[in-house]
Parts: C-alpha cells; structure tokens; sequence
C-alpha cells in the first residue's frame, strides 16, 4: 500500500444506505472525502484505457452520441451476463483502486473518509484504520433507492443482491451508523460521531 497522509476512515453502505447524504455532513464539518462511485465513474469517461477496452469490447452501441459511456446498456450486458461481469470488474477494479489511492493521498483535513458501497467485497477496507457502517433496514432502503432513481423494486432489490448483506457489512464494520430516522438525526450523529473520531486520533 502507497503511504497516505491522513488517517483513512472508511463509510460503507449499501445502495441508497445513505452513503452520500451523510458524507455531505463531514464534508460540511470540514472532512475531505473520496467517493468510489465518483472514481468509477472518472475511471470510464472518454478516452480513457477503460472506455476504449469497453468500446473495443462491446462495439459502438456502449457509447452515447457525445462518446460518454451508455452506462444502461452496459448495466443491462452485466446484469444478463456474469462472465461479463466478471471481465467488467476485472478491468475497472484495479483502475478504481490506483485511483482512490491517488485522492486518498491529496487529503489534508484531520481524517479523510473513503466512501465505498463495496468496501469489504472489494477488500479495500485495509486502506482505512478503521470502518464505520451504515445500517439501515432493507426496506427503508428500498424505498430511498425507488424514489431517488425511479426504479421499481425488482431492479432495487436487484442491485442490492449483488452487494454484502446491511448485517454482513455490520459484522465487519467497527463502528455503526443508524439512518433510519430523520436527516436531522442522522446530522446530530455524524457530529457526535465526528468529535469521537478528532478525540482518538494521535495528536
Ligand atoms: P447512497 O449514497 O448510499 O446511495 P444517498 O445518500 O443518495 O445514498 O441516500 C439515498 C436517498 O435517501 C437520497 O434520496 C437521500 O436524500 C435519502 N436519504 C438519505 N438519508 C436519509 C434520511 N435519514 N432520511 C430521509 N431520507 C434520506
């Protein structure tokens, strides 16, 4: 592992967990942050090694008319295929990971968040001292994803089948955060939770 300056603190959550409506919190506190879904989606924009392998792969019908990835026609190529899938993860994980390595590195506040909906499945949990997980139940979730991206059930509960369980994340996680109740409470947790972080960090 590549030496990062300041303490790494990862947030995992499932889709629709919360993830980044309480990573706004800490920003807001003045804690920086890496979000992997923004990485993922920087390491696939035009003219990048991972867009031309997916274009070369999968031809014309992969790109927007601006040369944008059509990421819905590759979500459907995933979601029917595994082996693609597999090839997918395969090409964009290791790109992700060099990439969350780099911002992770630039980050100068007190600690830094890594924002990851696959942390563990992905193991980049052993970049952070420690993980905090986002809890939540499933149908609280469920219902937060249809009404953020209009998607029906099935395709939310489609999403969240290809990641670890709420309790499975838990189990591995070392602290946990609550986000069934209010974005008010959710609030006043992020910054008690803050203030105990900034106390058990070295001075
Ligand atoms: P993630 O980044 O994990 O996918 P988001 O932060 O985008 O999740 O949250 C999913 C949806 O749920 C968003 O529309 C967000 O505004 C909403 N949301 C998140 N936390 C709460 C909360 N405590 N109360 C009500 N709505 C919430």
């Amino acid at each position: 592992m590549t030496s990062i300056s300041s303490p790494i603190i990862g947030l995992a959550g499932g889709i629709g967990s919360g993830k980044s409506t309480i990573t706004k919190h800490f920003n807001q506190l003045g804690i920086q942050s890496v979000d992997a879904d923004d990485v993922a989606r920087l390491i696939v924009e035009p003219n990048t090694h991972c867009l031309n392998r997916i274009h070369q792969r999968y031809g014309d019908d992969i790109l927007l008319e601006d040369k944008s990835l059509n990421r819905r026609a590759l979500r459907d190529i995933i979601f029917n295929q595994p082996q693609e899938k597999t090839w997918l993860e395969t090409l964009t994980h290791p790109a992700i990971r060099s990439e969350i390595q780099i911002q992770l590195k630039k980050i100068s506040s007190p600690y830094g968040l890594l924002v990851h909906p696959l942390l563990f499945e992905t193991k980049q949990n052993s970049l952070c001292e420690f993980v905090i997980a986002i809890d939540i139940p499933a149908d609280i979730q469920i219902q937060r994803v249809m009404s953020r991206d209009n998607v029906n059930r099935d395709n939310a509960e489609k999403i969240m089948a290809t990641q670890l369980s709420n309790a499975e994340r838990i189990k591995r996680a070392d602290l946990i955060l609550e986000n069934s109740g209010s974005i008010s409470d959710m609030n006043a947790k992020v910054l008690i939770l803050h203030h105990k972080i900034l106390e058990s960090l070295p001075c």
